[in-house]
């Protein structure tokens, strides 16, 4: 009798091994110690440029020490969803602040982004309804379109023209346009007061996922938006807590209608465990940190100039970036993996990204800057770069 489990399993094992001949099989690294620019990686001490920990608040003692009083003061768990029995005073206050933080009427907190992201187009819009997205947006924001059911028109990155030209066109009764500020595996930045412009004038809602400028960009680190100075009761903002805020989570702020609605409509907000209220006490203390951050900040723009500076002779495979995302674009997968492994030789630690996270042939090193980087540490890193992308075209592969 054949055995039908044992097909489904080779099936996955001939699939892996295309994986593997496209250099594309993604493992995962074992840190031993916490996320810092100094990590233990197999027994050795590597410089790491690889964490979206902006500021260097995921290790931050006053951080564990919250973390210690929420959890006497709140315990570890909710118990529940926000719905039943989950919703604490606790998380009230931190909705309370992120919105008085971003300078919106109201935000809701979710226990990832990639939930926060899958939580609002479907809660929006449906069959017959109309998306416009860059084509560099997170996956999640691919993920939330789709589970929608409305069309999704994916405009060129940054292309306002063919964005307005797909606007004009649209028959649909209700529109979201919906873009990353800062792009996750680019750092530039989206063209914000154009897509409002846009958004106003096709009567459009604006869907900005700010993961990477919250905490980061703008007065007090209240994100791109605020960099920007827009405001707009048609723009929902999402940001994320497990990047700059040093923790996990993540919030959508907008009007207070849209939020109420969120609460009655978002799946992903409904019929999950609330995020633990432990949690949700650290992040106050992150979000008074994050805002009294200015020296972490300017620390932070220091070494994103130093790098690019140190960068100038390879200045062909940086990209338009003043965040700090500074990716090195080398193009073949095999050639990218063969560099990070070279600089992983010199206890660096620099992520190979591959498609299908970037398009195809657009493999690069993503280089993530933090404030708890020193000088020293980014002149390291761009010392033995340099090496490594002179050697790179002997390279054999
Ligand atoms: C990281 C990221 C997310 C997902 O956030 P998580 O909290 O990690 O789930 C969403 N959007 C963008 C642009 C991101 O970079």
């Amino acid at each position: 009798m054949p055995n039908a489990s044992s097909n489904l399993l080779d099936n996955l094992r001939d699939a892996l091994a295309d994986v593997d001949a496209g250099s594309l099989r993604r493992r995962r690294k074992l840190a031993e110690s916490p996320c810092a620019p100094v990590v233990s990686l197999n027994g050795r001490s590597v410089l790491a440029f690889a964490s979206n920990d902006y500021l260097g608040l995921a290790n931050h003692p006053g951080l564990i020490e919250a973390a210690a009083e929420g959890a006497r003061r709140w315990g570890v768990g909710a118990g529940a969803s926000h719905l039943v029995s989950g919703h604490s005073a606790v998380h009230e206050a931190l909705e309370t602040e992120l919105a008085r933080f971003v300078g919106c009427e109201a935000s809701l907190v979710f226990s990832t982004g990639y939930m926060a992201n899958i939580a609002v187009m479907p809660a929006l819009l449906g069959r017959g309804d109309e998306i416009f997205a860059d084509r560099l947006n997170h996956a999640s924001l691919v993920d939330g379109a789709l589970l929608s059911r409305a069309t999704m028109h994916r405009y060129a990155h940054s292309d306002m023209q063919a964005l307005a030209r797909l606007l004009a066109a649209s028959q649909a009764r209700r529109k979201l346009i919906v873009s990353d500020a800062v792009f996750s595996m680019d750092g530039d930045i989206a063209p914000l007061a154009e897509l409002l412009a846009l958004a106003e004038h096709y009567d459009a809602w604006l869907l900005i996922d700010d993961a990477h400028g919250f905490g980061v960009l703008g007065p007090q680190g209240r994100g791109s938006l605020a960099e920007a100075n827009l405001r707009s009761e048609r723009i929902i903002l999402m940001g994320t807590l497990g990047k700059a805020a040093g923790v996990s989570g993540a919030f959508v702020a907008g009007s207070q209608v849209l939020i109420d609605w969120l609460v009655q409509k978002s799946r992903a907000y409904i019929f999950t465990t609330a995020m633990s209220p432990m949690l949700a006490h650290v992040l106050l203390s992150s979000l008074e940190l994050i805002e009294n951050a200015d020296d972490r900040r300017q620390h932070l723009r220091g070494l994103v100039t130093r790098f690019r500076e140190g960068m100038a002779m390879h200045a062909q495979c940086l990209l338009p970036s003043r965040t700090a995302i500074q990716p090195v674009v080398i193009g073949d997968n095999t050639n990218t993996v063969n560099i990070a492994a070279a600089l992983l030789e010199r206890d660096i630690w620099v992520p190979a990204i591959r498609p299908p996270t970037v398009p195809v042939g657009s493999a690069r090193l993503r280089i993530s800057l933090s404030a708890a980087h020193t000088q020293a540490q980014v002149d390291q890193l761009v010392s033995s770069l340099a090496s490594e992308l002179d050697a790179a075209p002997a390279r054999p592969g």
